[in-house]
């Protein structure tokens, strides 16, 4: 059979627009579907703004410390519309980037939403297109909790483009995007209420760091509401209301939801070809990203394995070598790190320890729980807290597991290592780099 093209993307985001580049470097003939904007969630709403406001909001900080350091900085005053709209230009500029990268490559980038109309077959547009492969990349979007008036509040789509700081924002979750945007706000000047229907934040990740940030973020002025799940959202005169299943009702000018994202695939048409699907609606893979056609595949959100954009471009650029490249390297999930940017961030990678109790035989912890020296002249009481997890009968270094200024920066060159095998030995000979926060690293005994 002939086909229109060779590989149709559906979603010119961080996964789909890899597959689609590599896929045209090997020679195919590729066409690549977007309802909204090149970029995807990481370039347009997600990473990338998101870090440029952490940036901009830690100033904050750091003016607060300036006079320690002989600095007098006179009326300091924040303008939330020129960071706005500075980081809305780079999200811009950043999109029209991934567009001129599709161009170059010669893959031909339709507007309008895609569904699935048939084997092979793509709908959009007013086109029907047919394609020898299919790969979904749609992403995931943000999953609001089922309680009246829920509409009230805003989600992290909407919250690069704010008209106005807000006085008073009150933040559900206690994930990756409430502890982010908890710092960003807080650091803005905000009275920031960050409210949990569990017992801690951050759960899966090292207990003791989650902890750690948990009792920092008090200390900074950040109300947070533990065991207290929300039951409904009512205006309160320009604001909201938002009443508890514990605890009194939390008034605040701005309600984020930060409650998870879900894989975004309603609509696309996979029900009517028996797409099997898990328990959030994610696209079920194998370990190459096919589903149970072998003509479809998908990566990244819409799969709902990990919901990161480093591991999207590696399954995306994987997929893209294995169909047109003739070589099948499959993606490698064993060690992947991850960060929040929080304030202090946190950054991990492998096992924390109870799940190195739950697997391993014996397991060895080491710790070091320090002042960084900046923190000391500014008088900051803040620490920072570096925990290694150590498989006993090995000597390998399993997990790493850092809170601290830079701790994303300093675990991306650690996760080389403990991905490569290292063991705590090896971790002692290495000669401290002094005077840094990563010497922690070798000089925990
Ligand atoms: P997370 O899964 O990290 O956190 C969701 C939070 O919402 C949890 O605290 C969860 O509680 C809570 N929650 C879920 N449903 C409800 C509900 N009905 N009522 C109250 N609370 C609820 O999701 P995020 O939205 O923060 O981020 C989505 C994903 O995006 C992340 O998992 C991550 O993979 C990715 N991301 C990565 C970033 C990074 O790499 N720095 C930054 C931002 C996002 P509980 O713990 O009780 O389940």
């Amino acid at each position: 059979m002939k086909f229109d093209v060779d590989l149709f993307v559906i979603g010119a985001g961080s996964g789909g627009v890899r597959a689609a580049r590599i896929a045209a470097g090997h020679g195919a003939r590729v066409a690549i579907a977007e309802e909204y904007r090149v970029g995807g969630t990481c370039v347009v709403r997600g990473c990338v703004p998101k870090k440029l406001l952490v940036v901009g909001a830690h100033f904050a900080q750091d003016l607060d410390d300036a006079p320690r350091f002989g600095w007098r900085v006179e009326a300091a005053r924040f303008d939330w519309p020129t960071l706005r709209d500075h980081v809305l230009a780079e999200v811009d500029r950043l999109s029209r980037l991934y567009q001129s990268t599709l161009d170059f490559h010669g893959v031909e980038t339709i507007r309008g939403r895609a569904v699935l109309a048939g084997p092979h077959r793509v709908r959009v547009g007013g086109r029907e297109i047919t394609a020898r492969h299919v790969l979904v990349a749609t992403g995931a979007t943000p999953q609001v909790p089922d309680v009246p008036g829920a509409e009230l509040g805003i989600t992290s789509n909407e919250v690069f483009h704010l008209p106005d700081l807000p006085a008073r924002v009150a933040i559900v979750g206690g994930g990756y995007i409430a502890c982010e945007f908890a710092g960003i706000f807080h650091e803005l000047g905000a009275d920031v209420v960050q409210v949990l229907r569990g017992p801690r934040l951050l759960k899966g990740w090292e207990p003791a760091l989650a902890d750690r940030l948990l009792s920092l973020c008090v200390a900074r002025g950040i109300e947070v509401r533990l065991n207290a799940a929300p039951l409904r959202l009512e205006p309160c005169g320009r604001g909201v209301r938002l009443h508890l299943a514990h605890g009194p009702p939390v008034e605040a000018d701005l309600l984020l939801w930060a409650t998870g994202r879900i894989p975004k695939t309603q609509g696309l048409g996979l029900e009517a070809l028996g797409v099997a699907r898990g328990p959030r609606g994610g696209i079920i893979v194998d370990d190459r990203s096919t589903t149970n056609l072998p003509w479809l595949h998908a990566v990244g959100d819409v799969t709902d394995r990990i919901q990161l954009t480093p591991v999207a471009i590696r399954e995306g650029h994987a997929l893209a070598d294995r169909l047109f490249g003739g070589v099948d390297r499959p993606v490698d999930y064993r060690f992947v790190p991850s960060a929040v940017f929080s304030n202090p961030p946190l950054a991990s990678v492998g096992l924390t320890e109870p799940e190195a109790r739950d697997r391993l035989g014996g397991v060895r912890i080491h710790t070091a729980d320090f002042r960084p020296l900046k923190n000391v002249l500014a008088g900051r009481e803040e620490r920072a807290l570096f925990k290694l997890v150590v498989d006993a009968a090995t000597d390998r270094v399993v997990g790493a597991h850092l809170i601290g200024p830079d701790a994303p920066e300093i675990l991306q060159a650690l996760a080389i290592a403990v991905r490569a095998g290292i063991t705590k030995a090896e971790l002692d000979a290495t000669v401290a780099l002094h005077p840094t926060m990563a010497e922690e690293l070798v000089l925990m005994r």
